[in-house]
């Protein structure tokens, strides 16, 4: 077994809920999921493929059909993208995790911006990469990019820049102008742009709009690499489907790569994924203006709570706070609130060592009664400790 597998770190996320699992009386909050099931009309078109038959390998790069349908749907939120440069995946994590084996070797030098979902940082090390990360800063709870700092640290020895905004775990999103600024630093040293944009639409910045992406400011061949699932913004996380957009030169490779991963993603989850995209105008304002009234119930409510630093998150499902006094050490927290309060929620330094004291509420629920009752379990506990 490789040192560096043994090495990995495992996540605390699932550390916390392995403690409270099983438990019917904790209120979980500590997955990025929502808890609503996937639209009828998306199942209806597995069901419909599976029924015909359709159980057989694919294309390494995803069906025809629904590379046209993702690329139509990238042109019609950003720039014009063509077939060509889109490739599906399962999930998108493995999205990301393609993209990482196919640029980066053993050795080389890779930056990511942290706090961020750990498969992210996880992905490089597997392959043998040198991580460095560059930390946001919280300023009266919302946590903020340092660019001059972050442009320094990209080098031109610097074979990857991960980046993720809207952020998981934050809510922090780039704006147009550090995009342009990023871009145009990663042109001269020649580094390559992950860009893990799987919340654009989670976005609640200006009513209906899409969260800047690089894919704006890119020219087709730029080096940037964009990545993105359909579990977020169609409510699909357990189908595993994703996609990634590239420069055209980087597609066949990538098939190759696809092929020796996963092939390629299953004929019945492509085919509700087609329908998902055919009826985005259903499914995506409305699973998004729900996310808004969740985000809109519970931060106000944990902001009023006497000792809790919180800022509105603009983009994502989170809410990512701290508690001002006390227990200091983020996954003890989040086991003792397990224990004692029957509140599950993400301890903040599983998604770095910075965000140590901080933890994640996943505000994704389909009843939005849940959240009041996890805030007042919250409260409860914090009375009592006074
Ligand atoms: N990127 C980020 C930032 C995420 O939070 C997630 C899911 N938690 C993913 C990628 C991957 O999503 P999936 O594999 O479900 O498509």
């Amino acid at each position: 077994m490789r040192q560096t597998i043994l090495d990995l770190e495992e996540s605390k996320i699932r550390e916390v809920a392995n403690a409270g699992m099983g438990r019917s009386d904790v209120l979980a909050f500590w997955f990025g999921e929502s808890d609503e099931v996937t639209p009828d009309i998306v199942r209806q078109a597995a069901i419909d493929s599976l029924q015909r038959g359709e159980t057989f390998y694919a294309h390494n790069l995803g069906l025809p059909e629904l590379r046209e349908a993702v690329a139509g749907y990238t042109s019609r939120l950003h720039r014009p993208v063509g077939a060509q440069r889109i490739a599906i995946t399962s999930g998108g994590v493995n999205a990301l995790m393609l993209a990482v084996q196919a640029l980066v070797d053993a050795g080389d030098d890779v930056v990511a911006v942290t706090p961020v979902w750990p498969n992210l940082t996880a992905q490089p090390l597997i392959l043998g990469a040198r991580l460095r990360r560059v930390s946001l800063t919280p300023r009266d709870g919302a946590w903020t990019l340092d660019l001059p700092r972050l442009l320094e640290a990209v080098t031109p020895a610097t074979k990857l820049l991960i980046v993720n905004a809207p952020n998981n775990p934050t809510g922090w999103t780039l704006s147009r102008a550090e995009q342009q600024a990023i871009l145009a630093h990663c042109r001269r040293t020649g580094t390559w742009i992950l860009a893990d944009e799987v919340y654009e639409r989670l976005y609640y910045a200006d009513d209906g709009a899409c969260a800047p992406s690089f894919l704006d400011v890119a020219q087709p061949e730029d080096r940037l690499v964009v990545a993105h699932s359909f579990s977020k913004s169609f409510l699909m996380t357990g189908w595993r489907l994703g996609w990634l957009v590239m420069p055209e030169s980087m597609t066949h490779a990538m098939g190759k790569l696809i092929e020796f991963n996963t092939s390629c993603a299953s004929v019945f989850t492509q085919r509700a994924a087609l329908a998902a995209l055919q009826h985005t105008d259903a499914i995506t304002p409305r699973v998004v203006a729900h996310l808004k009234a969740c985000r809109d119930r519970l931060v106000p409510q944990l902001q009023a709570l006497p000792g809790v630093e919180l800022a509105m998150p603009q983009g994502g499902m989170y809410a990512f706070f701290r508690l001002l006094a006390g227990e200091d050490d983020s996954l003890r927290l989040a086991k003792r609130l397990v224990a004692e309060a029957g509140l599950g929620i993400a301890p903040g330094n599983a998604f770095a060592p910075e965000a140590q004291g901080w933890l994640r509420w996943c505000f994704a629920s389909k009843d939005l009664a849940r959240l009041d009752r996890g805030v007042e379990r919250l409260a409860g506990w914090l009375q009592a400790r006074r």
